[in-house]
């Protein structure tokens, strides 16, 4: 009685264990499902061996690289001395494909030659890629493992080996993670910098298209020069700006013609010329050039020196059509920064661009010289006679001046071309003019007004003195030689002329125009040779038709 009821005590003792043990390996399992540490899981493992198994020592050794090293242990001190570390080879092949708990005392003591002292078991943790870890421990009570037991450390093994891939591949995952979050930093903050640079551009390149709509469509040289030295100044920030242009005095001086954020009295006595070294340097080059990249030679030129010792530190040639018009320098930064290769090239735009429009307005006074020009006398054309003298009337009533105007017309002009043919009459005209240009003073304003009619717009001329101007003139023509003139019903070419003065014979521009054609009429009607003043006529308002007011 007493044995069979010592049995079923063991017995049902064993099955509360195997309900307890079943309890903690279910504990186990939801630990894992929350963690990655091996090192739990381990810690875990040894909790049941102690209590189940009567464990007093224990290690588990994991594989790394070559061998295996311990990566816990219960109760074993010092684990991390090398003595633990084994070669893996031998044991791995050894265990290979072996899943049940071993007794130590049954393995060649060569492959895990460290003191076994109280361990007695061997559990390999197989892993997807052969023998991951081994975990060895000592049995309390009897060294035999019953089945159950067996299968139970099994469950244990893969508990641990699973653990293990958990924990490395979350290892991985965070390196990972880790690495792509560096890399991912280093992209967006190289991201930010290209795109704060492109930001940059865009915004330069932005401005340097407004400036360029507006110095293209400047057209006057103070106006342009005046607004590149702004723009220099904000564009690239520069302290100062000096333009040296040429002097005009045909020495090929180069003088400090528009500047700014620089002192009249520090820059007005530099000048450079356009043979110097330096000039012929900055020419040569074509590009802009930063003082410290300046040719040696040159370091020693009289220029130059003053130049550094204005600390200018940038230099830009002014080309236009290959041809040095001026420099251009720059003091420093005024950030203090030195210059960078994007201030030389936005510079060098700059430049060029006003290289351009200085061309364009050279040409532009070409084309507006040329279209107020009459080709063949060069005199004045009538555009340019009709505009001056509408500017002219202004001036003459905002000053209270008088102004005359006065229109003379070759005597049987058509006979000397058909008896000397057209050519010769061209030579007559061109003779005429030049008679009207040597006879007037600097401010009058002579143009060809028709065919072989021209006008004179003289300023400040009273009635008196315009009658005087065209008597002198009708004369000096008269005397004049040309060649041929023997045709002509006098034997000479004269001019009949009329003039008429502002305000009093006229209040606007066409009545003005009017009545010195109407005193033309009149000196042809009179003879021809011969002047006619509107003052000087008996009864003016009769001839004033009613569309001015008579
Ligand atoms: P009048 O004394 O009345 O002025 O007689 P006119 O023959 O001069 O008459 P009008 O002024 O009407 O004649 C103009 C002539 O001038 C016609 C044309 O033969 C000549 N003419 C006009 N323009 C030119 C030109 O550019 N070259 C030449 N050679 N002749 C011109
Ligand atoms: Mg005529
Ligand atoms: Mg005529």
């Amino acid at each position: 009685m007493e044995d069979i009821g010592s049995q079923i005590e063991h017995l049902s003792k064993k099955v509360e264990d195997m309900e307890r043990m079943v309890e903690g390996i279910h504990q186990i399992s939801l630990e894992m499902v929350g963690s990655y540490r091996v090192k739990l899981t381990m810690e875990l493992v040894f909790g049941l061996l102690a209590e189940f198994y009567d464990c007093e020592r224990g290690i588990l050794l994991w594989r790394k690289g070559a061998d295996f090293i311990p990566a816990g242990a219960l109760r074993i001190e010092e684990v991390e001395k090398d003595e633990w570390r084994i070669e893996a080879k031998g044991i791995s092949s050894y265990l290979k494909d072996k899943r049940r708990p071993l007794s130590l005392s049954s393995l060649p003591t060569a492959l895990l030659p460290f003191s076994q002292k109280g361990l007695h078991i061997l559990l390999p943790l197989q892993g997807k890629r052969g023998l991951a870890g081994i975990l060895l421990f000592g049995l309390g009570g009897e060294a035999l493992l019953e089945p159950t037991e067996e299968r139970i450390l099994q469950v244990l093994a893969n508990f641990l080996v699973l653990s293990l891939q958990k924990e490395r591949l979350y290892i991985k995952a965070t390196n990972l993670s880790r690495k792509f979050k560096a890399q991912l930093e280093i992209a967006t903050r190289e991201f930010r910098a290209l795109n704060k640079e492109l930001k940059k551009k865009i915004y330069n390149l932005h401005n340097l298209f407004q400036v360029s709509t507006n110095v293209y469509a400047i057209f006057d040289i103070n106006h342009l020069f005046n607004s590149l030295l702004l723009t220099i100044l904000g564009q690239i920030g520069a302290k100062s700006v000096t333009i040296f242009l040429s002097a005009g005095d045909g020495e090929g001086r180069l003088i400090p013609k528009f500047y700014k954020g620089i002192r009249e009295d520090e820059i007005s006595d530099l000048i450079l010329k356009r043979e110097d070294k330096f000039s012929r340097f900055m020419a040569r080059k074509g590009v802009p050039v930063l003082a410290t990249q300046i040719d040696e030679s040159l370091l020693k030129e009289r220029e130059f020196i003053h130049l550094k010792k204005l600390e200018l530190e940038l230099f830009s040639p002014l080309l236009v059509s290959g041809e040095l018009m001026g420099i251009m320098a720059l003091g420093g930064r005024v950030n203090g920064e030195p210059y960078h290769p994007e201030d030389l090239e936005m510079l060098a735009i700059l430049t060029n661009m006003a290289g351009v429009a200085i061309g364009n307005v050279k040409e532009y006074k070409k084309v507006e010289k040329l279209s107020y020009t009459d080709g063949m006398t060069d005199l004045h054309n009538y555009r340019y006679f009709s505009n001056r003298l509408e500017e002219e009337i202004i001036r003459a009533k905002r000053y209270d001046h008088t102004l005359s105007l006065i229109i003379l017309d070759i005597d049987h002009f058509k006979n000397y071309n058909d008896s000397l043919g057209h050519q010769q009459g061209d030579v007559a005209l061109k003779e005429l003019s030049e008679i009207l240009r040597k006879s007037v003073r600097k401010i009058d304003i002579v143009s060809r007004y028709g065919g072989e009619e021209f006008c004179v717009i003289m300023p400040e001329v009273k009635s008196s003195g315009c009658k005087k101007f065209m008597e002198r003139l009708r004369k000096k023509v008269e005397d004049h030689h040309f060649k041929g003139e023997e045709v002509q019903p006098k034997g000479k070419i004269t001019v009949s002329l009329g003039g008429a003065t502002f305000p009093q014979d006229a209040a606007t521009m066409d009545e003005f125009i009017y009545k010195a054609d109407f005193c033309l009429y009149e000196a042809k009607r009179g003879g021809r040779n011969c002047s006619v003043s509107y003052g000087e006529l008996h009864s003016p308002r009769e001839v004033v038709p009613a569309l001015f007011g008579g």
